[in-house]
């Protein structure tokens, strides 16, 4: 192939890109597929010679589009569905075209530089805290991770590392080196002072990251936090609490203060060290939110650490990362960043309500010339002239290599502009609170929690769990819509999800119909 090749190609794929959103109306949201499907498709064995475009796209249908979920279809109300723009799209072409990769700021520098600017400009529109922006003179950064699950994780190491070198630093503030004496020989012997011990033999403990102080730490989140959450402190090796949620804030589950508050003291009377809180504005389950201006108080009272994951809901409240699907951009869903203030760290999906299509995960940090130490290892061929001046995403982040993903964002703010993507947000939270009032119409429906951001829960009433189940794969087995469960606290809970930018108030009523038939199919017979 060359460059006159890629020219005819490379609109050819355009052609197909635009023709499929075009008519994915007239696919079904999930495909009728099993696994294992593609190997019937594809030779085992890889082509001897080379094919030609033609016969490769003439592939691709069959294995690829009829295989797919297509998760901006209308009728596709699972998880919480990524409305996207073509923006986004087009900035990826230009950044595989780029082909550059931006691991340090001389690597590629637009690659640093405009994820910098771009980031800014989120703060100033999801009413973040000022210090998170990259340009602000204190020690505040934000940086483009690929998920959310990136994002906690890295929130969690950070947050270990902190309470690491607060133990170091001040062994005798736990109970469990009280004596004056055994504190300064833990400080000076058995810790070192401030670097990686290399003893007699040739085994490295690094200095942040030190086993033999985390041992004794516990993290918190509620039961309703995101897989994650708990994935992230498995991974980091930390000790974990799934505090209970409660039904309060919103009529919905999140995290009671008190119980957070009452598990440190259990836990510290125990000899554990509780390091850090991971809340959450918007969870998948129910959309709840837990009160992070309550919560915060706590944290900052108690020394931990706290991140909030609004993945989903952060980037209403015109843009904002707390684990909420990133309502952030709208004033009237501000109340999903109240509080914002305590938190350490702070993170939002641009890839769920964002108009940015997968992967676009914004993390903000207070304090990220801090964090950054504990990512550092400066290797010599890394090195470079301006290093002193300039920001490297390196030190805050598991990969060296990153792509080029603030071109999305700055395509989609500059082109699309922030009020579609504010209006897009609106439409899916006013259409999740329709079907919430169409579907109680019928008496067999009950809500299960009320419409929160684009999601609504309900299940079907006076029925059991397995009932409500069989209805759920029911609806799923038909294929004219998509729906995921949930359970929450023993209760079995079908979401419904608005996510599509092509889902209008007919497919609304559409998925109202599909439901009712499928449940006189099952239980009216
Ligand atoms: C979607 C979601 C996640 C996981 O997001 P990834 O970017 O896929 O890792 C985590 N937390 C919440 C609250 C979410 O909504």
């Amino acid at each position: 192939m060359d460059p006159v090749k890629l020219r005819l190609e490379g609109k050819k794929m355009i052609e197909i890109v635009a023709n499929y959103w075009e008519e994915i109306r007239h696919r079904k949201p999930i495909p009728d597929v099993k696994p294992g499907y593609l190997n019937k498709l594809v030779p085992e064995h890889p082509p001897k010679t080379t094919e030609t475009w033609e016969t490769i796209l003439g592939d691709l249908e069959e294995v690829v589009f009829n295989g797919s979920s297509h998760w901006n279809h209308p009728h596709f109300f699972a998880y919480f569905p990524a409305g996207i723009g073509y923006h986004s799209i087009l900035a990826d072409i230009i950044s595989s075209g780029l082909s550059s990769v931006g691991f340090t700021w001389i690597a590629c520098p637009p690659i640093t530089e405009l994820e910098k600017v771009t980031l800014d400009w989120l703060v100033t529109l999801m009413n973040l805290p000022e210090y998170f922006k990259n340009s602000h003179p204190g020690p505040g950064c934000g940086i483009i991770q690929s998920s959310a699950s990136d994002s906690t994780l890295i929130a969690i190491m950070t947050a270990r590392a902190a309470k690491v070198e607060q133990v170091k630093n001040n062994p005798s503030s736990y109970k469990w080196v009280k004596d004056e004496t055994l504190s300064i020989f833990y400080k000076i012997f058995y810790w070192q002072s401030n670097r990686s011990i290399h003893d007699s033999t040739d085994i490295i403990t690094p200095y942040y990251h030190d086993p033999r102080v985390f041992k004794d730490f516990v993290m918190y989140f509620c039961d309703q936090g995101h897989s994650s959450i708990e994935k992230g402190a498995m991974l980091a090796g930390v000790r974990f609490r799934k505090l209970k949620g409660t039904r309060k804030y919103l009529d919905n589950y999140g995290l009671d203060p008190d119980v957070l508050q009452k598990a440190i003291e259990e836990d510290r009377a125990r000899g554990f060290i509780p390091f850090m809180l991971v809340a959450t504005v918007g969870t998948t389950a129910t959309c709840g939110v837990d009160e992070i201006e309550k919560l915060g108080p706590i944290c900052q009272k108690e020394g931990l650490f706290l991140h909030v994951d609004s993945a989903y809901a952060g980037e209403k409240s015109v843009f904002f990362v707390i684990l909420i699907r990133s309502f952030a951009f709208c004033e009237e869903f501000k109340y999903l960043v109240k509080g914002i203030e305590y938190a350490d760290s702070y993170n939002t999906n641009l890839h769920k309500a964002g108009m940015i299509n997968f992967d676009c995960s914004p993390l903000w940090f207070k304090n990220g010339t801090y964090a950054s130490r504990y990512y550092n290892v400066d290797p010599v061929y890394l090195a470079h002239e301006y290093q002193s001046t300039s920001a490297d995403y390196r030190h805050l982040e598991i990969p060296l290599g990153r792509r080029f993903r603030s071109l999305k964002i700055w395509f989609t703010l500059r082109n699309m502009g922030v009020d579609k993507i504010k209006e897009y947000q609106r439409k899916t939270v006013a259409l999740a609170l329709q079907f919430s009032k169409i579907i109680l119409e019928n008496e067999k429906f009950e809500l299960f929690t009320p419409p929160h951001l684009g999601l609504a829960t309900f299940r079907l009433k006076n029925h059991s769990n397995s009932d409500n189940k069989r209805f759920l794969d029911a609806i799923n087995r038909d294929r004219r819509i998509h729906l995921v469960p949930s359970m929450v606290h023993g209760t079995f809970l079908l979401r419904f999800c608005v996510g599509s930018p092509l889902t209008d108030e007919d497919d609304i009523y559409h998925a109202r119909r599909v439901m009712i038939e499928v449940y006189f199919k099952l239980f009216q017979k």
